[in-house]
Parts: C-alpha cells; sequence; structure tokens
C-alpha cells in the first residue's frame, strides 16, 4: 500500500511538474511584465507598458483578444480587450446582433426578446482612468484582465466568463496616462513628488474630457461611443475615477438626489443593485469606508456613465480616494470631515484613518470589478431583457409630461451649424426624421424639410434629455435654506447652447417624414461665382471659418456697417465682403465644402458703408494652472481654423532696459476665464478656499504676469490692442484697469442669488462690431459667471454695451434664483480706451466647445474691424 501510494504520489508529481508550466506560465502576469507589483509605492505603468502587456495577453490567452477602438487626440491608437470564454470568442458577432435586436423593440417581440436574453450574453463595459491622474485604475486593469485570464477569481471564472463579455478599456486618456505618468517619474524623490502638472491632462479639455459625452468634440469621447452605442450595445458600463482624499474611501451607486426626470426608474433599480452588490462584496472581505447616496447626483448628461442612463444602460460611477499619484498618504484621524467619521445609514463602517497607498485603490477596484461582473452573471437574462424592456418602454409609454417630439425648423439663422447639432445627434443614437411637406404641430406651420425628432424612440430618454429645457428641483439645505448646488450643469440643452431654433411639441400631429440615416448636408454649387465680390452671411459659424482662411491668403475682405440687400439674399448688418480675385476662387470651393455655407454674388460695393478686415495675430496666455477654459478656446480657434499663438507669463515680462510691447507682435490677446489672481500671482488668494490644492510647482512654472505683465497690456491697449477676457478674467480688468464697469454680483450671498451652470436669456445689440451677425436676442451659458454694472465713462474711456440680460424671466434651462439680481445688467461689454478694446464677455461664450450659438461674440472680437 506504501509503496503503491508512494508511486502514485511520483507520479502525480511528475504530471503537475508536466502540466503546471502551461498552467502557470501561459500568461504572464504583470508583476513579471512589469518587475514590480501593480500599485506598488511610487512605481507606475506607462500607456506604452500597459498597451504592450495587454497585447502579450491577447497572444498568451484565448480569453483575451485586444481591439482597437480609436485614435486620441495626440494620435495613440485606444484599445478595449474583450475577455470572455473562448466559446464565446468564436460568436462575437453572433452576440453583438442579439444585442442589436434587443436594443430596439419595434421589431421583436417580448416572446422572442425572452429567447434571445435566454440565448444572449451580457455585455459589460469598464472604462478606466478619463480622468489621468486618477491612475489607479489604469494600473489595475492589468491585473484585472489577469485574473479573468487565469481564473484567479472570487467565482469560477469559466462559469462566469460564459455568461458575461466583459469590454476592458484600461485607459480611455491615453495622452493624460502617459503625461501624467512622464511627469510623476521626472520629479519622484524631489519635494514636487506627485504634485500637480502645469498643463491640462488632456490636450484641449483637461478634467472637462468627462464633460463631452452628448456633444463629442473629442476623439477619445467618439471612441468610446461607438463602442458603447453603435458597435457593441453593452448594457452594464462602469467608469472608474478617484474622488479627494480625507472623505469615504470609496463612492459606489446609489447616486444622490436629484434624478434626472427621463431615465426610466427600472434603470436606476438597476444600477442599486450592481451597486449594493459590490458594497457587500467589498464588505464582507473586510473593506472600510465605502459610501453610497452622497456626493454624486443623478442629474447630469455630459459624463461617460451618465449618458449611459439615457441609453438605457446600467451605468456606475466609482470614486475611490486619491493618493497623490502614486505616492501613498498618511491622513490624521482629526484630518477626516465629521460626515465620514460617523456612521451613517449609507456608510456603516468608517475608515479610520492612517496610511493610504496606490495598492489600495487597486485592490478596493478588483473587488468592485469582478463583484460586477458576478452581478452580470447572475442577473444575466435580466439585464438582456431590461434592455429591451427599457426600449419597449421608451418607444410605447407616455408619461406624464413627456412630449410628443421636437422640431428643428428647417429655416434656421445658422443652418449649417443646424446640421452640425442633427449630427452630434445622431452620433449620439439619436432617430431624425425631415418632413416632405409643410405641416402644423402644435398649432404652427413648419415648412417642407424641417427635421422632427419624435419622442418615441428606442433612446428616448436621451433625445428629451437634450432636447428638452432643463428645470432643476428647488433643492435646499433645509426649508427656505441655502440652495444645493448640482454636480455640474444644471441645464445643458443643447439647441440652446448652439443658437438652434428647436419647439418642443406636446400634441400628437400627422404628417410625411422620412428617416434620415445621415445628416442631409447641402450640395454645394459646381459653378463658382463670377461676380466681382462675394457675400458671406454673418449669422452662421462656418462664414467666420471661411474668413479666417481666406484672410491668412491676403484676402480683401470688409464687414458691412449696415444691412445689404440683394436679389437672392437679405444679409445681416456685419456680413462679409470678400474680393473675388482668383486666390479666392480657388481657396472657396473647400471651404464651403467643409463649412456648408451659402455665397451670394455681389457687384458693385461702392454704396455699402464697410470697414475692412486685417488678418489679425493672436495671443492667447497660457497660465502654468492647467486651466480647462484656455483648452476649450484652443478647441475651438483650432476648430474654426483660428491662427494663435500661445502665450505665457514670461511672454509679459522684459528687463529694464529691454520693455516689451506686445502690441508690435500682437493685435489681438485673449485671456479665458480664469481667477485674475491666478493670472496676475500664479496662484489664487489665500484666503480663498481652494488655495490648499495649489501644491507648489518647479521654480519655471510659477508666478503669473505679475505688476510688470498688467502695465504690459494697459501699455497694449493703449496703442491700440484688443484685450480680450472671457468670464472671470474680466475680474482682472475691474482691478488693474480704470474701466467704467464692474461685476454686480461679485459678493452677492448664495441666498440672494444662485445660478449654477444654466442657459440665461441675453439681449443683443448686433449693429455693433461685438454683436455682428447675432440674433436680437439669445442664449447664453452662465457659469461663475458675471453681471456687469457699466457707468458714464470719463477720460480716455468708452463703453458700449454689447449683451444684457432682461428684465423678466431669463431663465431658459436649468437653475435660477435671485433674477432681479442681474436683470438689466451687461453680459458683454466692449470698453474702448485710448486707441484700443478690451472686450469684457461675463458670460461663457465657447463653454466647453458646446456653446456655438454665442461664439460670435469671441470670433467678433478677433476680427475686430480696422478704422477706415
Ligand atoms: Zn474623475
Amino acid at each position: 500500500m506504501k509503496g503503491e501510494r508512494k508511486l502514485l504520489r511520483a507520479l502525480m508529481s511528475f504530471l503537475l511538474l508536466c502540466i503546471l508550466p502551461f498552467a502557470l506560465s501561459a500568461q504572464t502576469s504583470p508583476e513579471d511584465f512589469l518587475g514590480f507589483k501593480v500599485g506598488a509605492d511610487r512605481k507606475l505603468a506607462d500607456y506604452n507598458q500597459i498597451k504592450t502587456y495587454f497585447e502579450k495577453l491577447d497572444q498568451e490567452s484565448e480569453k483575451i483578444k485586444v481591439l482597437t477602438i480609436g485614435q486620441s487626440t495626440l494620435n495613440k491608437p485606444m484599445i478595449m480587450a474583450v475577455i470572455t470564454s473562448e466559446q464565446n470568442m468564436a460568436k462575437l458577432d453572433t452576440y453583438r446582433e442579439i444585442v442589436k435586436s434587443l436594443r430596439d423593440s419595434r421589431t421583436l417581440s417580448p416572446e422572442e426578446a425572452k429567447k434571445l436574453a435566454k440565448e444572449g450574453k451580457v455585455i459589460l463595459l469598464i472604462t478606466c482612468n478619463i480622468h489621468a491622474t486618477e491612475i489607479a485604475s489604469s494600473q489595475m486593469a492589468m491585473e484585472l484582465a489577469y485574473k479573468l485570464a487565469t481564473g484567479d477569481t472570487p467565482f469560477k471564472a469559466d462559469k462566469v466568463l460564459d455568461e458575461v463579455i466583459t469590454l476592458l478599456v484600461p485607459t480611455t486618456n491615453p495622452d493624460g496616462e502617459t503625461m501624467v505618468t512622464e511627469w510623476y517619474r521626472k520629479y519622484v524623490g524631489t519635494k514636487y513628488e506627485g504634485g500637480r502638472m502645469p498643463w491640462l491632462y488632456h490636450h484641449y479639455a483637461g478634467h472637462d474630457n468627462n464633460r463631452d459625452w452628448f456633444m463629442f468634440n473629442l476623439p477619445e469621447s467618439r471612441a468610446v461611443t461607438k463602442v458603447l452605442y453603435h458597435d457593441w450595445l453593452p448594457q452594464i458600463h462602469i467608469d472608474e475615477h478617484q474622488m479627494g482624499s480625507t472623505g469615504a474611501r470609496l463612492f459606489i451607486p446609489p447616486f444622490m438626489n436629484p434624478p434626472l426626470p427621463n431615465v426610466q426608474a427600472l434603470l436606476w433599480r438597476s444600477i442599486s443593485l450592481c451597486g449594493v452588490n459590490m458594497a457587500y462584496d467589498l464588505e464582507k472581505q473586510g473593506y472600510k469606508g465605502v459610501v453610497h447616496d452622497r456626493s454624486f447626483t443623478g442629474w447630469w448628461i455630459g459624463a461617460c456613465d451618465d449618458t449611459s442612463w439615457l441609453h438605457n444602460v446600467v451605468g456606475l460611477l466609482s470614486e475611490m480616494a486619491s493618493v497623490n499619484v502614486a505616492t501613498p498618504i498618511n491622513i490624521e484621524s482629526t484630518e477626516i470631515p465629521q460626515s465620514y467619521y460617523e456612521k451613517r445609514m449609507q456608510f456603516p463602517n468608517p475608515w479610520p484613518g492612517g496610511w493610504w497607498r496606490l495598492r489600495d485603490l487597486v485592490d478596493y477596484e478588483l473587488v468592485l470589478s469582478l463583484s460586477l461582473i458576478k452581478t452580470a452573471y447572475l442577473h444575466k437574462e435580466d439585464f438582456l431583457f431590461n434592455f429591451y424592456q427599457m426600449s419597449k418602454n421608451s418607444i410605447e409609454n407616455r408619461e406624464k409630461g413627456d412630449p410628443f417630439a421636437f422640431v428643428i425648423p428647417s429655416k434656421q439663422d445658422d443652418y449649417p451649424t443646424t446640421l452640425r447639432m442633427l449630427d452630434i445627434l445622431m452620433f449620439g443614437g439619436v432617430e431624425i426624421h425631415q418632413a416632405e411637406e409643410d405641416f402644423l404641430a402644435d398649432g404652427k406651420a413648419y415648412p417642407v424639410g424641417s427635421f422632427v425628432v419624435k419622442a418615441s424612440q428606442p433612446y428616448k430618454p436621451y433625445a428629451v434629455a437634450l432636447l428638452e429645457k432643463q428645470k432643476y428641483p428647488d433643492i435646499r439645505q433645509y426649508e427656505g435654506g441655502p440652495p444645493i448646488p448640482p454636480y455640474d450643469n444644471a441645464g445643458w440643452t443643447l439647441p440652446l447652447q448652439m443658437g438652434v431654433k428647436c419647439d418642443q411639441i406636446e400634441h400628437p400631429f400627422e404628417a410625411r417624414l422620412e428617416k434620415l440615416e445621415k445628416v442631409p448636408y447641402p450640395t454645394p454649387s459646381p459653378s463658382p461665382a463670377t461676380s466681382d465680390y462675394i457675400l458671406l452671411d454673418s449669422r452662421i459659424n462656418g462664414s467666420y471659418a471661411a474668413v479666417f482662411s481666406l484672410l491668412k491668403d491676403k484676402a480683401e475682405i470688409y464687414r458691412a456697417k449696415e444691412k445689404i440687400e440683394g436679389k437672392e439674399f437679405k444679409a445681416k448688418t456685419g456680413s462679409f465682403i470678400i474680393k473675388n480675385t482668383p486666390q479666392v476662387q480657388k481657396a472657396l470651393p473647400a471651404l464651403i465644402e467643409k463649412w456648408h455655407i451659402p455665397i451670394y454674388e455681389l457687384e458693385n460695393i461702392t454704396e455699402i458703408p464697410k470697414a475692412p478686415l486685417k488678418n489679425k495675430t493672436i495671443g492667447l496666455y497660457q497660465s502654468w494652472r492647467s486651466n480647462m477654459d484656455e483648452g476649450w478656446t484652443r478647441y475651438v480657434f483650432d476648430d474654426l481654423g483660428v491662427s494663435y499663438t500661445t502665450l505665457h507669463n514670461k511672454d509679459f515680462k522684459g528687463t529694464k532696459k529691454n520693455k516689451v510691447d506686445l502690441k508690435a507682435k500682437y493685435d489681438v490677446i485673449v485671456f479665458a476665464d480664469e481667477d485674475p489672481e491666478i493670472i496676475k500671482q500664479g496662484k489664487p488668494s489665500p484666503t480663498s478656499r481652494w488655495a490648499r490644492y495649489f501644491t507648489p510647482l518647479p521654480p519655471e512654472y510659477e508666478g503669473g504676469i505679475g505688476k510688470e505683465g498688467v502695465e504690459t497690456l494697459k501699455t497694449f491697449v493703449e496703442k491700440g490692442g484688443i484685450l480680450v477676457t472671457l468670464n472671470n478674467s474680466c475680474q482682472l480688468i475691474f482691478k488693474e484697469f480704470k474701466v467704467p464697469a464692474r461685476n454686480a454680483i461679485e459678493r452677492v450671498e448664495r441666498s440672494k442669488f444662485f445660478c449654477p451652470t444654466s442657459i440665461l436669456k441675453i439681449k443683443v445689440d448686433n449693429k455693433t462690431p461685438i454683436g455682428y451677425g447675432m440674433p436680437k436676442e439669445a442664449a447664453a451659458m452662465f457659469s461663475r459667471s458675471l453681471a456687469l454694472d457699466t457707468w458714464i465713462p470719463s477720460g480716455e474711456w468708452d463703453r458700449k454695451v454689447v449683451a444684457s440680460f432682461p428684465e423678466e424671466n431669463l431663465l431658459l434651462s436649468g437653475w435660477l434664483l435671485g433674477e432681479k439680481v442681474i436683470a438689466r445688467k451687461a453680459a458683454v461689454v466692449d470698453a474702448k480706451y485710448s486707441k484700443g478694446h478690451i472686450i469684457l464677455i461675463g458670460i461663457r461664450c465657447q463653454h466647453r466647445a458646446q456653446s456655438h450659438g454665442t461664439y460670435k461674440f469671441l470670433l467678433n472680437a478677433l476680427l475686430y474691424p480696422e478704422i477706415d
């Protein structure tokens, strides 16, 4: 017996020795690949390493396939791993077809849907690291993939992988991941270790890359949106983030109040189911400090996971407490806020304080990600069937207050921008029809060619949320007390932001409609204009883009000082008159094709009052404090082909002997929305609540333009320069110049006036150069914005109010308390000083490259006509 057992044991050992190398070394662990454990103190894998590791897993495992889903802004390939069983891997197309069928209930009976839910596989998307400094999830992703491939999971991986197709994007921001890793490695071991970078961690957007998920300005948002609503159609989606360091260790849903009214109740319940399971799994394994129902609301559309809700996708968010990138921190228990120190129902196990390291974040994230995969498995059929059911609810149910449709009339001030809006809507999955005849809706006549968005469609919550006017609920800390601010925007209505007319229709109507497969951009006329001059309509943003391009080619261009009527057109004041030279004729076709702009022929212009335009040199200030609004301004400039030079603090400073003459180099200087203290000193005032977040930077990035820079700017304006200040940078002018204007709401308490990012009505004087091309009444984005008092000037000053808030009914979308405080105040002022101008734009005229409807205030400033 003994001998036999010995022999058996020897045989077993031999067999194990033969199998083990295959079983264990078939997949390289992240630790073996990187040479350090994922999440080790002060160690980071950069994007190149992450990508190479995933490609290695792809080669080593039949359960992992790595795909390229797009290119980042700085042209890095964006990767996504598909993780599922070998059997599923062979049938991915079949499973994608199944979810495609389930998405649209119009082509499927409930019985058929039940059958497909049984047959299909639930698709779960995990996106990581969109905010590049929130780096733990990009590191965790490697270990998660490895654990799933090798079966090192708290569940039977084979069973789970056979029912769940996990899509894992290790970083939605590969450019940022690379920047953050390089910066961190450069300063590790110095006093700047773990500190902030002086520039944005996304080329244009920085943190706002997670505010772009209905506008799709960024290639990264487009790549993931294609996965979400075009190519893979997941039923569940989680976006993994990090938050501040001293509160809860982890936030996971349920979200806190208020909910977006358009999101289906079944979806909120599904989110809670997943969130509660995560919290349970974490608790079971002894993880402390997990909170839900705090900080993160159910009211927002611009973030990656939130747009999911509106597409019937169970969208979740996780937010880990941060360390200093990869540097551990020690938190004193006294530094933990009371609300995270005491037990609460939504926070039953507080974390006591102590050391907190990157590996802790990786551990929590592994548990919550695996928990979500398990929940997807446990409720697979439900998730798939609910995907169908929510589409059915969207199409068939009309709840109280639901509109019947939205009509976008074909007659618009800026038709090309209208088409651009339709393009954006369609990319987000909105179905749009076009009328083949004139029709009546809610008693109003609409011409043939108008666009109709019916509320009854699979992604109804999304379509309605983008087109309707938001009414943010009046939520206070206590009855009659101060308002509780929303997480981000209170209102975002896309047609208002883009200056597009759109009517909400309450009652059903009949019309002959054709469903659009693509946006009907007009075919440009094949015969070029032969007249001496051509005219471009100033109401169209694309006309400005064409003008910027033609000015670079030294074209002769004027702005009409009055309206012009021709045989085929009626052009508003400020329209562009362009001498039709052979060079212009050569350049025009490409511009017309790109911008879809109409051109009109003009013969004699001698009678038209006009002012010449010059190709102005433009400088755009960039502080070393990673200002998102500066990034978006650059985005708008690049989008419209505006040439500019980025100016840094040093460009405003000279030596005693060698003074800087900005006017010799620039005609226009633009300051994006920024705290004036940061512009001047490089940091907010020490009493500001933001001061603690401004950690020191290496000396070359410290400071601002200084006193000297302010003096240089004064001289710049005196010599005839155009200085443009957007939103809060206007405060620099109030503080440093004797401009006859001030911010009327600088010290107004929140209980008297409150307007969290919302859309307000403004009145515009469109006969004055900065208002050219604007309608008389427009919608402006108000976000920590200004309301200006002006007064009768003296000396070398003058002022012209270009736009102002009306007397009443200011709110168009969002939330506004105390409108009287800003009623009749100015929003945009053209202040003349000596030979130059200071253009004070107190609203967000290019907010996140979304508010196309007010771009013209900025564009007009860049094109300020010369005095003739
Ligand atoms: Zn984040």
